[in-house]
């Protein structure tokens, strides 16, 4: 045979066998690859950020019934007459009576007018910690610097933020935060470090970042195992406040 022939002959036997493939795909049923089950939860969504209808209000402006300090006593921060609430320095931080796992978390926050003489860590901190460990820095950094794996949106000297997406000092700031818990075997080792995700205004700050062990000011972080654990929010010494509270637990 030439073998221009059989170069022809090859081309279209391999077209047949291409429209031959083409048309068994199409005779398979589409609805092969629909899933029903499970049905997907009906949620009914808030309005301004406010606590979606299955998620659990850990803060809504009226009490602190949600919340202990330290001694296990009612928090003592100041409840103010706009639903919201502030630190109230040399009273400690505050916890929430329930304890969490994995979770999808809405909290916001408001730094205090600016105190002159104050800057860097000194201005306007408190913190997100979440399972009582992991902290989220809150701080105001406008116009003001500070090493950047602490400053607003860190996960603190863990984790620098992709972007600074504070509003101006005085105004309303919110955290929404994904956060997936450590795994642990029997020894205690952590056999899957935790992640976590974070939105400041909307603005994607932290992307699933692996969280490398309880936040410490000193060293490295090293894990211990643990369960559940609550919010926990800092008394760094200024008039950070927070409002609008609210928890979706993902296990
Ligand atoms: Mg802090």
């Amino acid at each position: 045979m030439n073998k221009l022939f059989v170069s022809v002959l090859a081309l279209g036997l391999s077209f047949m066998v291409c429209k031959g493939q083409e048309k068994k795909e199409q005779l398979i049923d589409p609805k092969l690859t629909e899933v029903w089950e499970p049905k997907v939860p009906k949620v009914t969504p808030g309005k301004d950020h406010t606590a979606p209808s299955d998620a659990i209000v850990l803060f809504d402006g009226s009490n602190f019934d949600n919340w202990i300090n330290g001694k296990g006593a009612t928090a003592e921060w100041t409840l103010n007459a706009d639903g919201s609430m502030t630190v109230k320095p040399k009273t400690g931080g505050i916890r929430t009576k329930q304890t969490f796992g994995s979770m999808q978390l809405h909290i916001e926050w408001r730094s205090p007018e600016k105190v002159e003489g104050k800057s860097g860590q000194g201005l306007g901190n408190s913190g997100v910690f979440i399972q009582g460990r992991y902290e989220i820095q809150v701080l105001d950094n406008n116009d003001n610097e500070t090493y950047s794996n602490g400053q607003v949106g860190s996960v603190y000297k863990q984790s620098i933020p992709l972007a600074m997406a504070s509003v101006p000092t005085g105004a309303w700031n919110s955290y929404d935060i994904i956060y997936h818990q450590p795994e642990f075997d029997e020894q205690g080792k952590v056999t899957k470090k935790a992640t976590i995700t974070v939105l400041h205004n909307g603005v994607l700050i932290q992307d699933h970042f692996e969280i490398q062990g309880p936040t410490v000011y000193r060293g490295e972080p090293s894990y211990k195992a643990h369960g559940k654990g609550p919010i926990f929010l800092q008394d760094h010494g200024d008039l950070v406040s927070y409002r609008n509270i609210w928890i979706r637990e993902l296990n």
